[in-house]
């Protein structure tokens, strides 16, 4: 696996790779991998020709007092994973190639429309973080399909958007949610929970799967399934921030399902953890109802 540190010669790179009419697949992280990643990976690996990887820890998309310090990172470890999963090329950037040296930069991305609910609500600078380093990191990739993970629904649904809106030769691909053997969506954050928050924290997806459940079943009061979800999730000691059905696209709040997509979507705090989670709902044309619950990462025993 190639490992590269500069923009430029990564666009030097990524060139000559297209120009051999290769697809390139690209997976941009913060790091700390796990399997959430790594499906991400190997679904890139079968739809593309050459997987490119980024880690780096995005400061702009942490408030202040939020945990960029502590954030965890093992570039190490995260090397060797990427070696087992046949990468072809990682990028660690230095946060100065990015922002430029003290943090010059002065340019924003910024999805008005849509990072204010949600998760922006509570990090209000957060999804301009997330947009302006996706913005400057697909630039520099270039033409790519991009693999994100559907875990960071609304993140998928704004890179979505930018990338209709600014005409970016990018094409960005949903990957489903992947759970630990208890259900919690893997995250890097969950290694901050103690045993005893990991137990509380599993009642977010029993929350889900309630109000998932009983929308497959017909029952459409919604409200009444939310404060169903809410009281499974106080009962439980979760400091709950929000609990919503939402449009997928509009991310406006969903009064009743039509035919389209929706996300089921949850944030909590458990202990000083924030942890959000969510399901996919699609409403077809019948009014069917099919929901992605995401996918418990099976363990090969070898990790
Ligand atoms: P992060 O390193 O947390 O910024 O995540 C990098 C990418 O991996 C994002 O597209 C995330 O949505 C995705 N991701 C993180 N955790 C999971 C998970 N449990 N399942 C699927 N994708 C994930």
């Amino acid at each position: 696996m190639e490992i590269v540190k500069g923009p430029i010669s990564l666009k030097t790179v990524l060139n000559e790779v297209r120009g051999k009419n290769l697809v390139v697949g690209f997976v941009p992280t913060m790091g700390f991998l796990h399997a959430g990643h790594g499906s991400l990976i190997e679904t890139a690996k079968v739809d593309t020709d050459f997987v490119v990887v980024s880690i780096f820890v995005n400061p702009t998309q942490f408030a202040k007092g939020e945990d960029l310090e502590k954030y965890p990172r093992d570039l190490k470890s995260d090397i060797e994973y990427l070696e087992t999963l046949g990468v072809d090329l990682l990028f660690v950037p230095e946060a100065e190639y990015l922002y430029g040296q003290n943090n010059e930069h002065s340019t924003t991305v910024s999805v008005s429309a849509i990072n204010k609910v949600l998760d922006g609500a509570f990090r209000p600078t957060h999804f301009d973080g997330v947009t302006t380093i996706v913005a400057k990191l697909l630039n520099i990739v270039g033409s790519c399909r991009c693999f994100m993970g559907m875990k960071d629904a609304q993140q998928v649904s704004i890179v979505y958007r930018m990338v209709r809106e600014l005409f970016m030769d990018a094409t960005i691909v949903p990957c489903p949610i992947i759970r630990e053997v208890s259900n919690l969506a893997m995250s890097s954050r969950n290694t901050y929970l103690s045993d005893s928050e990991r137990e509380q924290a599993k009642s977010i997806f029993t929350a889900l799967n309630h109000i998932g459940t009983e929308l497959e079943h017909g029952n459409k009061d919604i409200d009444a399934l939310l404060n169903d979800g809410m009281s499974i999730l106080i009962r439980d000691n979760l400091e709950v921030q929000y609990i919503q059905l939402i449009e997928f696209e509009s991310l406006k709040e969903a009064r009743e399902l039509k035919e389209g997509q929706y996300v089921l979507a949850i944030a909590v705090v458990c202990g000083t953890t924030r942890l959000i989670d969510n399901f996919f709902v699609h409403v077809g044309m019948d009014n069917s109802i099919y929901i992605d619950r995401g996918k418990v990462f099976e363990s090969s025993g070898d990790e």
